[in-house]
């Protein structure tokens, strides 16, 4: 009996404590599957949404307006950088401001490591938003080979590495990274990743690749991701799809051709890509071969990003008078080559560049198929504009302003089919039932406000994010609250 009474006692308190129930009245609902937006209100009780359509607010409710704003699922991005970003900046201004509700840590071949204690310390400090990891490819390589991984590894070293990927797996990651360009990836053969894509398989995972070769030998890079995506019988994934030099620019078409290929073969292959057609980085990046006093190597870096006018210096502590000007109009100024010019700088102490990568022909081709994602690449305090810009700048420009795509097509693009990736059943739709996360935003004027220069202002035109039914932005303002979960597999 005293059981009983204070079971109800506990109850009644449970009962005070659940926060009041939301209802967003009159919005134009995108529910995330691409259906056309219809107008109706969602109520929200607790962390799930409980009616959708025709739904009146109950007494109690709290009551947001929605009219003539959208009502769509929180955005899901699925290659985000802020691993440790999220520690120092919990409420995540720059992702939620963009309508973030849930991002995927540990791509590029790079991962916290071990997967259980990045998950037991994010649990610990949860932040606005929800995360899920990937295992790191260089991560277990290193673990494996040390500082020896400058080489194939051996039958048993890839063994080993297995085993570590199906420990990432079975901790709770969702698959298996790689970074093939960088420098401890860059070493592995196409065996290796098959081996270790199959472990991640046996748990469920997907294998998800910044590939081998963005630029000139792009084409060899995507066949060997659907190769791999084949040969191991995993779902692939290709990170920020781009084709990266002069000589493969215009020529989306043919890796769109590629990809339905392997599509009709039964290979389950998905890109993601984000809305910016420039890379941020040293000076240096552009010199793969790193002979970077070589006027020849210099020339080709030149000639392969299309000239010199196509590379803007944003920082240089030797000559700040560089700043925000090109390479080019510096050169002519100085009456000296660019190449002359570009050894010079590196001689210097080096700069920071905005270099242009993709041509605006190719990135409106692979957003305009449907088994590509919007993501953003970007993170908490990474200084490219994609950090705290991408999503409202596929809703804010190429939706509303240059009509690539409807506004449905562009919000499933960022929800139900990365969600459908990730394997999220109860995330990515609005539906009676589904996690109350969501964005309600402004399409006639939500947009990206940050540059190269300026990288980290805030989106406009998102006016409140629910995460868990939990309100985390009000009023272009983060309320606090940290309701994001760890969403391990
Ligand atoms: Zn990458």
């Amino acid at each position: 009996m005293i059981n009983f009474a204070l079971t109800l006692a506990f109850a009644a308190v449970l009962l005070l404590q659940s926060p009041p129930a939301v209802t967003i009245t009159g919005a134009r609902i995108i529910d995330g599957t691409g259906a056309a937006p219809r107008t109706g209100s969602v109520r929200i009780e607790g962390d799930r949404i409980t009616a959708v359509g025709d739904v009146a607010p109950r007494d109690g409710d709290v009551v947001v307006d929605g009219r003539g704003l959208a009502l769509a699922p929180g955005f899901i991005d699925i290659h985000n950088h802020s691993t440790s970003g999220l520690l120092q900046n919990p409420a995540a201004e720059t992702q939620v401001a963009q309508g973030i509700t849930t991002l995927v840590v540990g791509a590029d071949g790079s991962s916290p490591w071990p997967i259980a204690a990045f998950l037991a310390d994010r649990r610990k400090s949860p932040a606005a938003v929800n995360v899920m990891v990937m295992v790191g490819h260089a991560t277990v390589r290193r673990q494996v080979m040390n500082d020896d991984y400058k080489r194939p590894a051996r039958d048993e070293e890839i063994a080993r590495m297995a085993a570590l990927v199906e420990q990432g797996m079975s901790e709770g990651a969702i698959g298996l990274s790689s970074g093939l360009e960088y420098e401890v990836g860059s070493y592995s053969d196409t065996k290796e990743l098959v081996a270790l894509a199959k472990a991640a398989a046996k748990h469920g995972g997907f294998y998800m690749s910044h590939i081998r070769d963005e630029a000139d030998r792009a084409f060899e890079a995507f066949s060997e991701a659907i190769a791999i995506g084949e040969q191991a019988r995993i779902p692939v994934q290709i990170s920020h799809i781009k084709l990266g030099t002069v000589a493969v620019w215009r020529k989306s078409a043919a890796v769109v051709r590629l990809v339905e290929a392997a599509r009709k073969r039964g290979v389950d292959v998905t890109a993601d890509c984000y809305p910016y057609d420039a890379w941020h980085s040293t000076i240096t990046v552009l010199v793969p071969n790193k002979r970077y006093d070589d006027p020849a190597s210099v020339k080709k870096a030149l000639d392969d990003v299309g000239g010199a006018r196509n590379v803007m210096i944003d920082r240089d502590r030797a000559h700040p008078e560089y700043e925000f000007k090109t390479l080019d109009a510096i050169a002519k100024a100085q009456g000296i080559t660019p190449v002359e010019l570009f050894i010079q700088i590196v001689k210097d102490g080096g700069a920071s560049v905005v270099g242009k990568s993709m041509v605006e022909e190719d990135i409106r081709r692979f957003y305009s198929q449907p088994w590509v994602m919007v993501a953003s690449d970007g993170g908490i305090g990474l200084r490219h504009p994609r950090s705290a810009g991408s999503f409202p700048r596929v809703l804010g420009k190429f939706v509303r302003e240059e009509r690539w795509l409807s506004l449905q097509e562009a919000v499933r693009k960022m929800t139900s089919a990365p969600a459908a990736r990730l394997k999220l059943a109860d995330r990515g739709t609005i539906a009676a039932g589904r996690i109350a996360d969501l964005v309600l935003f402004d399409p006639a004027t939500i947009a990206d406000r940050s540059t190269f220069q300026d990288p980290f202002v805030l989106a406009t035109g998102v006016k409140g994010v629910w995460v868990s039914g939990a309100r985390v932005w009000d009023a272009g303002k983060p309320t606090g609250a940290v309701p994001g979960q760890m969403l391990a597999r």
